[in-house]
């Protein structure tokens, strides 16, 4: 049987007819913009995190420009950022005025560290993201520990628990999350929410989102047009409560994976400490990925090189990267590959994936 990629039908259909039942009630009552369905799911969401505020909007890319500029980022600030990620952490800062400042990531967890911020750090750094990879966990106090806030990029990570059972959206001074249809928490077309308990930061969001206005009268700053709609906060409110079962089931295929034997053909991503991940993507090491790439698809299992080529060696971002190295980004963008993940992959399918991987690479 083929495995694919991502599995995003097979989890969402029990809930069919309540997600139906939910947008045909938006379409009666025909509030589509800022009404009570994104109103109610902001509270849920925000509660879900453990934060006092959740700000839906557009996209996670909006989601990070506007809580940057939410967090004060402007013309002439630097926001150290990690190379090895999705464009969009690193495009979100030239759209606030600021500048990227490409930093390595560790090589097992695939996350920045303390260590690679601080080598970037410098007079001018106004903030961090921290994008928890694949929904693995960035170690988000240890780099405030440096004196710098830290936006947390938690668009892949929905469903993770940090120590404690702190969850992202928690730990940062604010937190993004993108729910693009393939992530862990995923709406029926483009959205996204910012998180943080910082009353001033959420009010500025709000502002922001709606055009730079807090009362639509008075327009105080140049802002955006990016709301969450309230068709994709109805399909999201329905999905919320099965987001932990969800991560779940992504936690035991990464233990299928294990059990498998799949480590003693790739290296395994590293869970970072006292982290339980949402595993979003699957995302193994081999020095043959290149092979693997090419091979799994006849055994019918898919996979995908994400970020082959990282952010910093990206065209558009040439201006902000010269004379960076990042050893480890370029080792990961070389040999890395996204095996199936998904909240419903079981032993068997982890079995097959297995014995792909396996003959691919010739071993018995
Ligand atoms: C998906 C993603 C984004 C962007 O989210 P969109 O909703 O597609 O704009 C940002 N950062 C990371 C790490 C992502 O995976």
């Amino acid at each position: 049987m083929p495995v694919a990629l991502f599995d995003t039908t097979t989890a969402l259909a029990p809930l069919r007819a309540q997600i139906d039942a939910a947008i045909a009630d938006v379409v009666a009552q025909r509030r589509f913009i800022l009404g009570p369905q994104v109103a109610a799911f902001e509270e849920e969401f925000a509660r879900y995190c453990g934060t006092r505020h959740a700000v839906g909007v557009a996209n996670g890319t909006d989601a990070l420009t506007i809580a940057l500029r939410a967090m004060g980022v402007g013309p002439g600030d630097e926001v150290i950022v990690p190379s090895f990620t999705f464009y969009a952490t690193a495009e979100a800062v030239p759209a606030t005025g600021g500048r990227p400042v490409f930093c390595d990531v560790d090589l097992d967890t695939h996350c920045i560290t303390a260590d690679t911020v601080a080598a970037a750090l410098t007079p001018a750094t106004k903030a961090v993201v921290a994008v928890h990879l694949f929904g693995n966990l960035a170690p988000v106090a240890e780099i405030e520990a440096l004196g710098v806030p830290v936006l947390e990029d938690a668009a892949q990570a929905a469903g993770t628990r940090g120590p404690g059972g702190d969850r992202p959206g928690a730990l940062g001074r604010a937190a993004t999350f993108s729910f693009f249809p393939s992530k862990n928490l995923a709406c029926f077309g483009d959205g996204g929410a910012i998180t943080t308990d910082d009353d001033a930061l959420a009010d500025d969001a709000r502002m922001l989102r709606f055009h730079g206005s807090r009362d639509k009268v008075t327009y105080e700053h140049v802002g955006y047009n990016s709301r969450l709609d309230e068709l994709q906060a109805a399909i999201l409110r329905v999905q919320l409560p099965q987001l932990d079962a969800w991560a779940d089931g992504r936690r035991a295929g990464a233990r299928h994976y294990a059990d498998a034997g799949l480590g003693e053909l790739v290296a395994l991503p590293a869970a970072s400490p006292r982290s339980e991940p949402a595993w979003h993507l699957y995302v193994v090491r081999s020095e043959r990925a290149e092979e693997l790439a090419a091979g799994l698809p006849a055994h019918g299992i898919g996979c995908k090189a994400y970020y082959r080529t990282p952010v910093h060696r990206q065209p558009a971002m040439l201006p902000f990267a010269a004379g960076v190295e990042l050893p480890v980004t370029d080792e990961l963008a070389r040999t890395h590959l996204a095996l199936p993940m998904s909240p419903v992959l079981s032993a068997e399918q982890a079995a097959e994936v297995t014995a792909a991987v396996r003959a691919v690479l010739g071993r018995s």
